[in-house]
């Protein structure tokens, strides 16, 4: 199913003249109402009439993380406090939060996306949906809680926290849906068993998964775990938050929602655009937003984007999934180091669970990589640091890890249940070298 088969399956030639008569109509709207948008087009020497066709946006100046924080708290925003219905924060996963305030149309469309992406996960008015991402500041829970109710489904705001009554609604209500992210997914994978719940007591048949980075291997865990079929959500709040792309029932990259969002990858050193098919930092643009509408904002997030025909029907452009954010690149010992490269490796070796942290450390002025991951419960029978199993263990998985990062980690082989489970986002690495 299609929720809005106009937007999403226009000619391309038809988006794009969309997307151009919007641009041009928000850059009119900002150049007026944000003195930081026009004191940089003027410094560039443009001005809104410049602006006629989507070709036109690479004359527009880029938004950073940075310029959110100098003009924060309201800097930014373009509608005046009276228009401002809602206001969120982002979880600062990266440093303080920015503040990000709505208007009630902007809360429409935000509803209005996150329909389009749960009909594409097969959700319909029947099911019973939870949404199991934190409310409150973070965008999670309230983004995708106002697309279920606009779906029409019914919509339990479970929220974090308390597992095992989570559970429990699951099995009673016959829960059909739920939105989490992914490593909150395996946490209640986890407690299930625990509690003794097999997926065939379940009705779950559909998740959405995302606020954080995931692979493919993860996916297949969660799937065959859970009995679902696991897709990918994507956002950010400076943008709307859950809601800006969405996967098909292909699982094949996720559709942008660029009638709203419009997509562009930059070079994240030259800043110059690059070609669809490209890996690079991913800028999104927000058409039609007045609360804050940003223009090119940097994301940081690292994929690529394609417009090849998708056999689902829809014709809105897809992006790769995140391989990482640029500022969670690590680099060890001058090489490149993604923390998605470490969870591919790790959940390709059966023995390991998906449970896993990453230390990095300087030692004598040589940087160091721990790879910290619990191996899986049936595996386990004793002391991890006796059995000569483990060191075997160890030794494999530092060789696959070394033959794809191209650097020797450390291997720590971890007893099942030792790594923290967390509800929210999880922090993979530490990097000590920052604190010394
Ligand atoms: P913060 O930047 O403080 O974490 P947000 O809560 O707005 O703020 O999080 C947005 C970020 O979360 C995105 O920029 C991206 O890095 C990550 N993210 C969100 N959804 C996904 C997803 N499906 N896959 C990978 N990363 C995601
Ligand atoms: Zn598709």
């Amino acid at each position: 199913m299609i929720w809005n088969k106009d937007k999403e399956t226009m000619s391309r030639a038809d988006m794009r003249a969309l997307q151009g008569k919007r641009l041009h109509k928000l850059v009119e709207y900002v150049y007026h109402n944000v003195p930081f948008y026009r004191d940089k087009m003027q410094q560039a020497d443009i001005t809104p009439d410049d602006i006629r066709s989507i070709d036109d946006i690479t004359l527009l100046p880029f938004t950073t993380k940075q310029d959110l924080r100098d003009n924060y708290p309201f800097g930014l925003q373009a509608a005046p406090a009276s228009e401002i219905v809602r206001i969120h924060a982002s979880s600062g996963t990266t440093g303080k939060p920015t503040i990000v305030g709505y208007s009630r149309r902007d809360i429409d469309v935000w509803s209005e996306c996150m329909t389009r992406c749960l009909t594409a996960y097969g959700i319909g008015r029947d099911d019973i949906f939870s949404v199991a991402y934190g409310y409150g500041l973070f965008t999670g829970g309230l983004g995708v809680h106002y697309g279920v109710e606009n779906l029409g489904a019914s919509v339990v705001p479970t929220s974090t926290g308390n597992t095992e009554k989570h559970i429990r609604l699951i099995t009673d209500l016959g829960i059909s849906g739920i939105a989490c992210t992914p490593s909150y997914a395996l946490h209640l994978a986890e407690t299930m068993e625990k509690m003794g719940v097999t997926k065939s007591d379940l009705k779950l048949r559909s998740g959405a998964f995302g606020a954080e980075p995931w692979t493919e291997n993860m996916r297949k865990e969660i799937e065959s775990r859970l009995g679902l079929k696991a897709y990918n959500l994507y956002g950010l709040s400076e943008i709307m938050g859950p809601c800006v792309s969405y996967e098909c029932e292909c699982q094949n990259g996720s559709h942008i929602n660029e009638d709203h969002f419009f997509p562009e990858i930059i070079d994240p050193n030259t800043l110059e655009p690059l070609p669809y098919g490209t890996t690079g930092e991913l800028v999104f643009t927000t058409l039609t937003k007045t609360g804050m509408p940003l223009l090119r904002y940097r994301t940081r997030d690292l994929c690529s984007i394609t417009d090849e025909p998708c056999p689902c029907g829809r014709t809105n452009v897809r992006m790769s999934s995140i391989i990482g954010r640029s500022d969670d690149m690590l680099i060890i010992r001058g090489i490149n180091v993604f923390p998605s490269q470490v969870e591919s490796v790790l959940l390709s070796i059966p023995e390991c669970a998906p449970y896993y942290r990453i230390v990095v450390d300087r030692v004598n002025n040589l940087d160091t990589i721990t790879v910290q991951v619990e191996i899986r419960p049936e595996q386990f029978d004793g002391e991890v640091d006796t059995l000569n199993p483990i060191f075997e263990l160890e030794k494999k998985v530092k060789s696959h890890l070394k033959s794809v990062l191209s650097i020797s980690p450390i291997v720590q082989i971890k007893q099942p249940g030792s790594i923290e489970r967390v509800d929210g986002k999880t922090k993979v690495v530490t990097d000590l070298r920052n604190i010394k």
